[in-house]
Order: C-alpha cells, then structure tokens, then sequence
C-alpha cells in the first residue's frame, strides 16, 4: 500500500502520513497548523498541484460564485458533509471569480459544480444544487469510481 500524502490545507505543504496516525488531530509538520478542521478549504491556484497530486486525498471541489443564490443555500450542506467525510476526502471550494484560471482550466459552465478529484484526474463531475441526502449519495458513488480507477490504474 501506498503511503498517504496529506497536503496541508493553509500552507500546501505535502505532509507523508505514517500508517494508522491519527489523521483527524493530524498537524502540518510545516506550518503548525491542523491538517483537517471540519470544514472545507479555500482553494487557488498556488494550491492546486499540491491538493491534486498522486497520492493525496480524494478532492472535492465545489465551484460557486457569490452572486449564485443556489450555491449559497448549499454551502452550509457543504460545509457540513465536509466535516463528516474528513479525513477521507478533502473538502475545497473554488471561487471561480476570484480563480478564473481554474475555472477555465475545468471548462465550467454554470455554478454550482462539484467534481471530485484523484490522483490528478477528475472522476466525477456534477452541475447543480443537491441537498443533504442526495449530496452524501452523490459523494458515495463518486467515491467508488475514484477507487476502481485507483485500482485500474495501479
Ligand atoms: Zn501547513
């Protein structure tokens, strides 16, 4: 089994993780700070190679904007889920006004989209508000297709 990678959520740093540490109360060996705090990160384009890179987490980024009334009624789901899903997978939002090079990069077009990420590919994408129980299914699903590619590719 591979070794797993966390990068750190406020300095990007790649933190390896040695097997069965405690990855919840896990701490960044660089900065100080706590590699997971219940809640999704802020990513930009300084982060992203670091959050995408072989052997890190699951990436779970939503795109939203802050004019769209329908990503700011999911956000709360959002937030929420990602402190249910933490450590498995990393929760990050994309201001695709504030980053528009990845929203570029990612061809999106419209908000809310959410599109997981794996060892630098995406697995899933999905455009549109879901709520709670549709959300979470949503993760689930895209979660095993990120795993059968893991085990496809290696
Ligand atoms: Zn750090």
């Amino acid at each position: 089994m591979k070794a797993l990678t966390v990068a750190c959520p406020h300095c990007h740093a790649r933190i390896p993780q040695a097997p069965g540490v405690e990855l919840k109360s896990a701490r960044c060996g660089a900065c100080g700070e706590a590699l997971f705090a219940g809640q999704p990160m802020h990513l930009s384009t300084a982060g992203f190679d670091a959050h995408t890179a072989e052997g890190g987490l699951p990436l779970l980024i939503d795109f939203w904007a802050d004019w769209c009334g329908p990503c700011r009624s999911m956000a709360p789901v959002f937030e929420s889920l990602a402190a249910e899903f933490e450590p498995h997978v990393r929760f990050a939002k994309v201001d695709t006004d504030a980053e528009s090079a990845l929203a570029t990069y990612f061809r999106i077009q419209t908000v809310p989209t959410l599109s997981l990420i794996h060892h630098r590919r995406e697995v899933a994408r999905v455009s549109g508000v879901l709520f709670a129980g549709d959300l979470r299914r949503w993760i689930w699903s895209a979660l095993s297709e990120a795993e059968e590619t893991a085990t496809a590719v290696s």
